[in-house]
């Protein structure tokens, strides 16, 4: 049920979109069913909200004389609190009674002020040479010389003095023309003095060009997708602009018969205009009442609407923290995500997918839950950030998940070996335990771009199963270009043969030394041979670092974990084989008859890799054809020099 909370979740195991407890009012891509909505008559809009205010002061009077336990139950939540306390839910943001007017928002002496501006006109005019500018300036000093004008001015600077307490910091209307056409129709019939004179001076050309000039100053200030208005304390008037291709980005849940904003997503219309905010409640939409739908009907009826959508709302009671600049974080995801499958998602419209080594920029974490992010290169034709799963929830799901299939597994266990001894069940508990250490479920890793200094290049690890073609693409780079590229040296425990020189071919060392530093972490990599140790360790891949060459690795996926936390800051490219069909081809040209069931095993050893530890991968080529691959690997190579790269932000630290 949409009104359920975290948790309900277990509850909602249906995967139907109805199973969430939030509805996106709107998403991409539901642009063809949009309909321009009528809008309602601003009168009756008025009348409306009279209405509502009244309703609220009512429940406010009614609680003076009964009971809390007498509350309407059926009453929006909102109201409820708000007749509960009437200072909850007077929430206009603008207006903060221990703030100070501000000089702009406080002219005490407006005739002052107009001397002030003819004087600088006056020396403006001076330093004009061209005709035109001065007699523009002329007639601009003409008008604040006017009686007329001055009055107007007055008057419209003690409406600002009035106004300023409510909303100060911003323009109130950035349609002040319209307004004025609207009172002088109303002015129409007036034969009172006070209406000619009104009338005699809203049809002034010269104020009609203040007001236009007025207008397109405060067009520009606003937000150019919405009007605000703030009309009484207890309820709110928002417009904003539905455009074809900004998603209002807004979801709204049901608090008993309430329809609440339930989350605000970067990017949005909603998001960028300021004006709809969290837990505000939504009463009417151009003027269709929404109290008591449900939130898939509100779904469906901004389905319909197009254009201007003017919101009447009961703003939010919470304590808005303080505007503060989020910071954008980035991650690479360690996990396949889709939203579509998750039942735990609180609105599966606005989840985003992702996979395993996806780049994702998470720019709100606000619900610690649902980040909300980015996928990298989505930003540009992708205005709404979507919801992904928080680390720590993630986290927490997949401990849950591991717990229960362990679980399982230990019961199928005793059903079938009933004889279990005591050793062996103990010897379980202790998997048990590690797999529910949070640490050790990969989520998301933070990353940073890196650019590598010309100086010092990263080391570049070919991966791949054996026959991928990995090493020949290797062997082809070294031997093209020797100074340019170079192996690490590798260390060995065999005894050198008559052509070999220590340090060139090899490190000869003893047994013992070399277990000595295997034990220290020394060695990316290392294997037994012909009862001989083998391996490369990190000071040799650092030699050729430092030589200002590009050391080539060809490295085992279980070296990827050491490698990666040797401070080395490899560039992981996997060698990918490509169909079975074009692998026997490719095999054959090196005179290599490979059967079916070892082209097979290519592909599957491939596959396992990167199920295992495609995350680490920087890049994958698939190895269709000789030349191309190689033609790529040079190309990711030298990207390096011209283009930064996202790396575990802990290399940089
Ligand atoms: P050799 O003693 O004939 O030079 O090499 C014997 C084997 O040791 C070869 O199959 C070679 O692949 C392996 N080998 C050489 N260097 C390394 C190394 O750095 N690490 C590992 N794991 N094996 C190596």
């Amino acid at each position: 049920m949409i009104t359920s909370h975290m948790n309900g979740f277990v509850q909602e195991a249906s995967g139907q979109a109805k199973s969430h407890r939030e509805r996106a009012v709107d998403c991409p891509g539901d642009e063809s069913s949009l309909v321009k909505a009528p809008h309602s008559g601003s009168s009756a809009q008025m009348e409306r909200i009279q209405h509502y205010q009244e309703e609220l002061r009512k429940r406010r009077e009614e609680e003076g004389g009964r009971g809390k336990h007498d509350i309407d139950p059926n009453a929006s939540l909102r109201l409820k609190k708000l007749s509960q306390n009437p200072k909850v839910g007077i929430d206009n943001p603008t207006f903060d009674s221990k703030e100070k007017p501000t000089k702009d928002a406080l002219t005490l002496d407006p005739l002052a002020d107009l001397e002030e501006w003819l004087t600088a006109l006056k020396w403006a005019q001076h330093c004009l040479t061209d005709a035109q500018s001065q007699q523009d300036v002329e007639l601009t000093m003409q008008l604040l010389s006017k009686e007329d004008f001055r009055n107007a001015f007055t008057i419209y600077s003690a409406v600002s003095l009035q106004r300023s307490k409510v909303s100060p910091n911003s323009p109130l209307t950035a349609q002040a023309e319209d307004l004025c056409l609207e009172v002088q129709k109303i002015l129409q019939s007036s034969q009172q003095k006070e209406g000619l004179e009104l009338k005699a001076l809203l049809t002034n050309p010269q104020f009609q060009a203040l007001m236009q000039a007025h207008d397109c100053v405060a067009g520009q200030e606003m937000p150019e997708e919405n009007v605000t208005q703030y009309v009484g304390e207890t309820v709110k008037l928002v417009r904003l602009e539905k455009a074809r291709d900004t998603p209002l980005g807004a979801t709204v849940r049901n608090d008993m018969d309430s329809v609440v904003v339930s989350r605000v997503v970067k990017g949005g219309a909603a998001e960028s205009s300021g004006l709809l905010s969290e837990g505000d409640e939504i009463l009417e939409i151009n003027g269709v009442s929404i109290r008591g739908k449900h939130v898939n009907e509100v779904h469906d009826l901004l389905q319909q609407m197009h254009g201007t959508l003017t919101f009447l709302l009961i703003p939010s009671s919470q304590i808005k923290p303080a505007p503060h600049r989020q910071t954008v974080m980035h991650v690479r995801a360690y996990f396949d995500y889709d939203p579509s499958d998750d039942p735990f998602v609180p609105c599966r419209e606005l989840g985003l997918s992702f996979q395993k080594g996806d780049i994702l920029h998470v720019i709100s974490q606000d619900d610690p839950n649902w980040w909300q992010a980015y996928r990298d290169g989505d930003e540009d034709n992708q205005p709404l950030a979507g919801l992904i799963p928080g680390k720590s929830f993630q986290q927490q799901r997949e401990t849950l998940k591991k717990t229960i299939t362990d679980r399982t597994r230990e019961q199928q266990g005793k059903i079938w070996s009933a004889k279990k001894n005591k050793k062996q069940r103990k010897k379980n508990a202790t998997v048990f335990s590690k797999t529910t250490d949070l640490e050790d479920i990969l989520t998301y890793e933070e990353m940073s771009l890196y650019h590598q200094p010309a100086n010092r290049k990263r080391p570049i690890a070919l991966i791949g199963p054996t026959n991928s073609g990995h090493d020949e693409l290797r062997r082809r780079l070294l031997s093209i270009e020797p100074e340019k590229f170079a192996v690490a040296v590798p260390h060995t425990t065999r005894t050198s043969r008559i052509h070999e020189r220590n340090g060139r071919e090899y490190h000869f060392v003893s047994r013992p030394a070399f277990e000595a530093d295997l034990g220290t972490g020394k060695y990316i990599e290392s294997g037994e041979y012909g009862k001989n140790l083998y391996g490369t360790s990190t000071d040799s891949v650092r030699h050729v670092i430092n030589s200002g060459r590009i050391c080539m690795l060809s490295l085992h996926t279980r070296s990827l974990q050491v490698l990666r936390s040797s401070n080395l800051k490899p560039y992981v490219i996997f060698i990918a084989p490509p169909s079975q069909e074009r692998l026997r081809t490719l095999l054959a040209t090196e005179g290599k008859t490979p059967k079916p069931e070892e082209l097979k095993e290519v592909i599957e050893k491939a596959r396992e890799m990167e199920h295992n530890f495609g995350h680490f991968f920087d890049a994958t080529i698939v190895n269709m054809d000789p030349e191309p691959a190689f033609y790529e690997l040079r190309r990711l190579i030298e990207k390096l020099d011209t283009e930064p790269q996202w790396v575990p932000t802990s290399w940089l630290c």
